[in-house]
């Protein structure tokens, strides 16, 4: 299913513009990668400590030459903006994620909660549908989008933010006070 929703959410954008078709497999199997990579970081709010987060994926987008901020009022705590640019005919698209977790009880779980096992079927992980999901999808994404050198009538912003859980000081609270230019979008 999850493959499917990937598939589905990076269809659409990427198939309606552009005549040569992604290779699927591989796409899964690197999303795949990114998504288990982010569950085995215990990134649990509170304390947070989202910076591996946050490094990991300026690591893999920077990479690919997709520029990369970092903003932070707690050096462990840091939000990450990246920006693919449009021609600006339309107002910028907000892709967002949250790389912090709900607290864990693992005695509770059938896998350990920070191992991203695969059993069955599923992945588990704390974090897996809530909300590292969404950051390996708009980190793909923007992978996507750049490698295809898709044509943009905006720009495609990806905000990977801290402090959902419990510290929106540290994230959004931020972002939309001192940063809000970086992610203002229609
Ligand atoms: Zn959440």
């Amino acid at each position: 299913m999850r493959g499917l929703c990937f598939a589905l959410l990076l269809a659409s954008p990427v198939v309606a513009q552009q005549p040569n078709v992604p290779n699927w497999q591989q796409v899964e199997a690197e999303t795949m990668q990114h998504f288990q990579a982010l569950l085995r970081m215990d990134t649990s709010d509170p304390p947070g400590t989202e910076r591996e987060a946050a490094e990991y994926l300026k690591q893999v987008l920077e990479k690919e030459g997709i520029p990369v901020e970092m903003f932070a009022i707690e050096p462990h705590r840091p939000n990450l903006v990246a920006r693919l640019e449009g021609n600006g005919s339309k107002r910028p698209l907000l892709i967002m994620g949250h790389t912090d977790v709900v607290n864990v009880d693992p005695a509770k779980w059938t896998h350990p909660p920070f191992s991203a096992t695969r059993a069955g079927g599923y992945v588990y992980g704390r974090g897996a549908v809530d909300d590292k999901d969404n950051v390996a999808a708009g980190l793909m994404l923007m992978l996507m989008l750049k490698r295809m050198n898709v044509p943009l009538d905006r720009d495609v912003i990806f905000l990977a933010e801290a402090g959902e859980e419990g510290t929106t000081r540290v994230g959004i609270q931020l972002m939309a006070r001192e940063h809000f230019p970086r992610i203002e979008a229609e």
